[in-house]
């Protein structure tokens, strides 16, 4: 069976045909730029491709409310001509197949709980540290839902002590994604994140702000799996320091061999999928609208 998969992001949209065992086939790529031009160019790559199915993980706000007449709509992005546009419903004019909807963390979660790092276990979050920050929840064996969806890269965290800088995000200034994310690290230190040395402080202070969001997370979701993803998340020496922040954030008040020292290690990860994690989520969404439609 042929999924399609479409990684909608901001900056660019990668486009896929994957199989039920979440391997990708065949992928394109190419910059976002008006909806329209856009979406004309996933028409055009799925065209001639008979997939029973396709799945989108896309770039948010997102309308993921089932039974709201503006489902599968981009609702309140910045981003020129995209804010309430009917992605969905565009594409579901020129395809017959079932369309699964999501944003692109949920959907990378749902991949990495399919064929991943979190691949049998029915809750996981994942994290993308890249241009923002974006959180997908899984749990109970779905993605979680609600109100709109979760945007776990704006909680706040405390300031580090030694950090002076502002915080870079239009809405909260000094919230996680504000503090920690590619472009608040490059306007804090003044060099590109893959620029700065492995024994930086910048790294230390990454992991303080990172670290006290999962504490968060861990204490109000419990999920059986954390995966840190996006470009900044490169920086492998990072993993260490937030197993250490975390640990000593939560100072052994939750009850888990996943968090002693040995099993932090295990529990938040790089994604088993690499960089194919938002891809696979979107050909796992696809397969579960395939499979929720029979
Ligand atoms: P996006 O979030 O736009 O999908 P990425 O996940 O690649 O894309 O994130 C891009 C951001 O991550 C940029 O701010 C970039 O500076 C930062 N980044 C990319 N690679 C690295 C790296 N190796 N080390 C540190 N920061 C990086
Ligand atoms: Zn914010």
């Amino acid at each position: 069976m042929l999924i399609g998969a479409v990684e909608a992001g901001g900056t660019k949209f990668v486009c896929g045909i994957g199989n039920e065992q979440g391997e990708v086939l065949d992928r394109i790529s190419f910059p976002t730029e008006q909806p329209e031009k856009t979406l004309a160019q996933v028409k055009a790559y799925f065209q001639d491709k008979q997939v029973e199915a396709i799945g989108i993980g896309s770039f948010g706000p997102i309308n993921i409310d089932r039974t709201s007449p503006q489902y599968g709509y981009v609702t309140t992005t910045p981003k020129p001509g995209w804010s309430n546009y009917p992605v969905l419903p565009e594409l579901k004019k020129v395809f017959e197949v079932p369309i699964g909807w999501d944003t692109d963390v949920n959907a990378a979660a749902l991949g990495e709980a399919t064929w991943g790092a979190a691949k049998g276990l029915d809750s996981c979050l994942y994290y993308t540290i890249g241009t923002g920050v974006g959180v997908g929840v899984y749990a109970e064996g779905k993605m979680v839902h609600g109100l709109v969806h979760p945007e776990g890269g704006h909680v706040l965290t405390r300031r580090h002590p030694d950090d002076t800088y502002e915080g870079k995000c239009p809405y909260h200034g000094d919230c996680l994604e504000g503090m920690a994310a590619g472009p608040a690290l490059e306007a804090r230190w003044k060099v590109k994140g893959h620029e700065l040395p492995v024994d930086h402080p910048a790294w230390e202070m990454e992991a303080f702000y990172i670290g006290q969001a999962l504490v968060s997370a861990i204490l109000l979701l419990s999920p059986k799996k954390i995966i840190l993803g996006g470009g900044v998340m490169h920086q492998k020496q990072l993993f260490p320091l937030i197993h250490e922040q975390v640990r000593s954030g939560l100072k052994g008040y939750v009850a888990s061999s996943a968090l002693d020292a040995d099993g932090i290690v295990d529990y938040i990860v790089a994604p088993g999928l690499g960089d194919n994690a938002g891809l696979c989520g979107s050909i796992a969404l696809g397969l579960r609208a395939f499979e929720e439609s029979k």
